[in-house]
């Protein structure tokens, strides 16, 4: 397991940072500069040399290659999560569609579990599908499944853990020894859970990846996506990331690098709430089924237990009264915000049949499982003793 010497909350601080920096300032400086000036031209030859021989000691030219304020978020979050490299990007999206371009090519074969974020199944669905592309949509749960949909050509088994909105659990010594059998890369999206709930590299996952505008970041105010893993991996997706330009902006950077060092205090509150939350929200009348792997009717329960913790702040459940029904109740409640997005200290509440999943048909939506009367609430900071008895009232307008 971990061989980190601190506690979580210590690292999440201090993981990865340097002790003395610029200007012998406490925080880390915003080094807002596009590009990077050298001394004469034999300062430039020795830079590219040393560029060219990997040895560069993190000095770039121009900020597509780099920026010392993401440089260093990126070493915080890399310690954070036990890896030997972390590249960050302008968002969990560009981290997602920049690692599968990084890993596939035409005539290869990508396979994704089928309850992960809409928007990465629809990259491999369609967009990979236009460049010699296939993928295979298998069930999350079924590893017999998914290893039979394996072929020659297949390259990244891709899932998240905990999955969006079901949080859905794998286990993931299970999934990265079907990789490692097959010689295929194995990538997870850990968002839900962060590296304070769950570090998937420890059971022999090759790439992690998260989406830092969520719980990283935590106060809804950055977008920034992050994947993790050696640096022989990771570095593919850093020379990608130079040509497709999809940085983090360095105040971006600063914002994480700040959000970070709560992490542990924020994580440790969102998953007590969570867990309360599930459990009230699993003894009310109005409530028909609830979706928390905290929760002993979860499906992944054992699983979760087993390699997580902690379970999050995000509560799927489905409520008597069909589409409207769920509607009245999102209306009714005071403290969440309606919004989409997760994680951060604000408590967010979405029905995904009206909000990611709206444009698509009620059968197309029943097909993966998004029922109209399913809520998804993302739980934050505040105090669960207000956020229960206000779910509570807006329960009893359904
Ligand atoms: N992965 C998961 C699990 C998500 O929930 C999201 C966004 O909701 C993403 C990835 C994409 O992240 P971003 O919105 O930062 O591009």
């Amino acid at each position: 397991m971990s061989d980190r010497k601190v506690n979580d909350s210590t690292g999440a601080v201090h993981a990865g940072a340097k002790r003395e920096k610029p200007h012998h300032a406490l925080t880390e400086p915003i080094v807002q500069s596009a590009t990077y000036t050298f001394a004469d031209t034999r300062d430039l030859r020795e830079f590219m040399d040393a560029a060219i021989w990997g040895n560069a000691d993190g000095r770039v030219e121009y900020g597509r290659y780099g920026n010392p304020t993401v440089a260093a978020a990126e070493t915080r979050l890399a310690a954070l999560e036990g890896a030997g490299d972390c590249v960050l990007c302008g968002s969990g999206m560009a981290a997602t569609t920049l690692t599968l371009l990084a890993f596939l090519s035409a005539g290869t074969h990508v396979i994704i579990t089928d309850d992960s974020y809409r928007r990465t199944r629809q990259f491999c669905r369609t967009f990979l599908k236009r460049f010699g592309v296939p993928c295979t949509v298998a069930p999350a749960s079924d590893y017999d499944a998914l290893e039979a949909a394996i072929r020659p050509e297949t390259k990244l088994l891709v899932s998240e853990s905990p999955t969006n909105p079901f949080t859905r659990c794998l286990d993931l010594q299970r999934f990265a020894e079907i990789g490692r059998r097959h010689k295929v890369k194995t990538l997870i999206d850990a968002t839900f859970a962060t590296p304070l709930n769950l570090r998937p590299l420890e059971y022999g996952i090759d790439l992690v990846m998260h989406s830092g505008t969520k719980y990283l970041g935590g106060h809804n105010d950055l977008l920034a996506g992050a994947v993790c893993g050696s640096e022989q991996l990771t570095g593919l997706v850093r020379k990608l990331l130079g040509m497709m330009g999809a940085v983090l902006a360095p105040q971006q950077a600063f914002l994480l690098i700040r959000g970070l060092k709560t992490l542990g205090l924020r994580i440790a509150r969102q998953n007590e709430n969570g867990q309360r939350v599930a459990e009230f929200l699993e003894s009310h009348a109005q409530v028909e089924r609830v979706w928390y792997p905290g929760l002993p009717s979860h499906p992944d329960h054992a699983i979760a237990k087993a390699q997580m913790c902690g379970y999050g702040g995000v509560v799927s459940f489905e409520v008597s009264g069909g589409l409207e029904g769920a509607s009245r109740l999102v209306d009714a409640v005071a403290i969440p915000y309606i919004a989409p997005s997760l994680g951060g200290v604000e408590t967010l509440i979405e029905q995904p049949a009206l909000m990611s999943y709206y444009e698509l048909e009620p059968e197309d939506r029943l097909s993966v499982g998004i029922k109209d009367n399913l809520v998804r609430i993302s739980v934050g900071i505040e105090d669960a003793d207000d956020i229960i008895p206000d779910l509570e009232q807006a329960l009893a307008h359904i």
